[in-house]
C-alpha cells in the first residue's frame, strides 16, 4: 500500500475525502476501493489504479494453530514475513517487520544472514497489520497488540516506524501500551524514543552479560557497548518512568552458565528493569539450552530479586518464530 501516493491524490480533494478514504482503510478494512461507497466512482477507479488496497500475502498456518505466518510480496517484488500469534485469552499479536533483511548480522538470527535489502515504508508496515486485521474482522475479532520484532532493526528505520505507530494508535485504535518495539541496542533510537512522550513498550535484545560475548554474538555491541547501552536505558527510564524489558535468549553452552547468570544479575538489579528469558529457535549455528540449564539460570536471577518472565515460542514448524524469518518459503 502506497500511503504517500494516496495522500498526494487526496490533496486535491476536499478534506473530508481524506477522512473517508482513511475510514475505508482502517474502519471498513476494505481490500478494494469499490467498498468505499461514499467516494465517487471516478475517484474509486483512480485509487484502485494508482494505490490499490490489495495485499499480496500468502498464508502459512502452524500445526499449533496459534501461529500464522504471512509472506507478503511488496510492489518491487521483495518479500517480507509477518507473524500473528493468537493467545488463549483472545489477544491477537502481530509481529511486524521493519526492514527487508537486516544489516546487523547477529550470529544467532536467520534474518541477520540475509543482509539488508532496504527499509520499509509506512504503508508497508501498516499493511502487515491490516492483512491480519482483515482476516480477523470476518470473525468479528481484531488485532489487539503489535510488536516490532519481525525482520529488521526498527531503530534503523526510526521515523517511519514511529509514523506507523501513530497510525496504529489513531486509526486502527491500538493503544500505545499494546505496542512494543524491540531493538538490538541502537542507542540513538533509545534516546529519541525517550523524548516522544509515548506509552509504547521498549524491549532491548541483550543476550549476553558482558561485552566480549555480546560483541561476538551481536556485532552492534562494538558500536554501542554495554556500559553506554545501560546508560541510555537508565536515561530513558528517568525520562519516561516506564519499564524496560531485556530479552535474553538461552543458547546452549554459549550464554547459559550459572556464572553468566550472576553477571547478568549485576547488570539487571535495578528498578523497572525486567528480564525476559526466551527459548532459542534453532537456526543452523546454535542449539537451544537444556531445560535444566534454563531453570537454574532463572533461579539465580530470581534469588537475586531480578524480575524475570519466560517466553516460549511457537510456530517453529513454519519458521515463524522470532529470529527465524528468512523467506525460506519463497514463491
Ligand atoms: N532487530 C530487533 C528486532 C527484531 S529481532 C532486535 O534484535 O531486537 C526480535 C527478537 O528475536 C530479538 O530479541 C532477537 O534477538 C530475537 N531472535 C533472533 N534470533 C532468534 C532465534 N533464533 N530464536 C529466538 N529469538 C531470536
Ligand atoms: Fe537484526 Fe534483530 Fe536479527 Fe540482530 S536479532 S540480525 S538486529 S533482526
Amino acid at each position: 500500500m502506497n500511503f504517500e501516493k494516496l495522500y498526494k491524490i487526496l490533496e486535491g480533494q476536499p478534506k473530508y475525502r481524506a477522512q473517508q478514504a482513511k475510514d475505508a482503510i482502517f474502519k471498513k478494512l476494505a481490500s478494494n476501493w469499490s467498498e468505499a461507497s461514499n467516494l465517487s466512482k471516478e475517484l474509486k477507479e483512480k485509487l484502485n489504479k494508482e494505490c490499490p488496497l490489495e495485499i499480496d500475502g500468502q498464508i502459512f498456518a502452524s500445526r499449533d494453530t496459534k501461529t500464522t505466518k504471512a509472506l507478503i510480496t511488496l510492489s518491487d517484488g521483495l518479500q517480507i514475513e509477518t507473524v500473528m500469534l493468537s493467545h488463549k485469552d483472545g489477544r491477537h499479536t502481530v509481529c511486524v517487520s521493519t526492514q527487508v533483511g537486516c544489516s546487523l548480522a547477529c550470529a544467532f538470527c536467520a534474518t541477520g544472514k540475509l543482509g539488508l535489502k532496504r527499509s520499509l515504508e509506512v504503508g508497508e508496515m501498516l499493511e502487515q497489520v491490516l492483512f491480519f486485521s482483515r482476516i480477523l474482522n470476518t470473525e468479528g475479532k481484531r488485532v489487539s497488540n503489535v510488536v516490532f520484532m519481525g525482520m529488521g532493526e526498527p531503530f534503523l528505520n526510526y521515523d517511519k516506524t514511529l509514523k506507523t505507530i501513530h497510525y496504529l494508535n489513531e486509526d486502527l485504535v491500538i493503544g500505545a501500551r499494546h505496542i512494543s518495539i524491540s531493538t538490538s541496542g541502537v542507542i540513538d533510537g533509545i534516546n529519541k524514543l525517550a523524548n516522544e512522550k509515548m506509552q509504547v513498550n521498549l524491549a532491548v535484545s541483550l543476550h549476553a552479560p558482558n561485552d566480549a560475548l555480546r560483541s561476538e554474538l551481536m556485532p552492534i555491541n562494538k558500536r554501542f557497548p554495554l556500559a553506554d547501552l545501560i546508560k541510555a536505558v537508565d536515561k530513558y527510564i528517568v525520562k519516561t518512568g516506564r519499564r524496560v524489558m531485556f530479552e535474553y535468549l538461552m543458547i546452549k553452552g554459549v550464554n547459559d552458565s550459572p556464572a553468566q547468570a550472576k553477571q547478568l544479575v549485576e547488570l539487571m538489579q535495578k528498578p523497572l528493569y525486567m528480564v525476559n528469558i526466551i527459548a532459542y529457535n534453532p537456526t543452523d549455528v546454535f542449539l537451544p539450552s537444556d531445560k535444566q540449564a534454563i531453570e537454574k539460570f532463572i533461579n539465580i536471577l530470581e534469588q537475586a530479586g531480578v524480575a524475570v518472565t519466560q517466553r516460549y515460542s511457537f510456530g517453529q514448524d513454519i519458521d515463524a518464530a522470532c529470529g527465524q524469518l528468512a523467506n525460506k518459503n519463497k514463491k
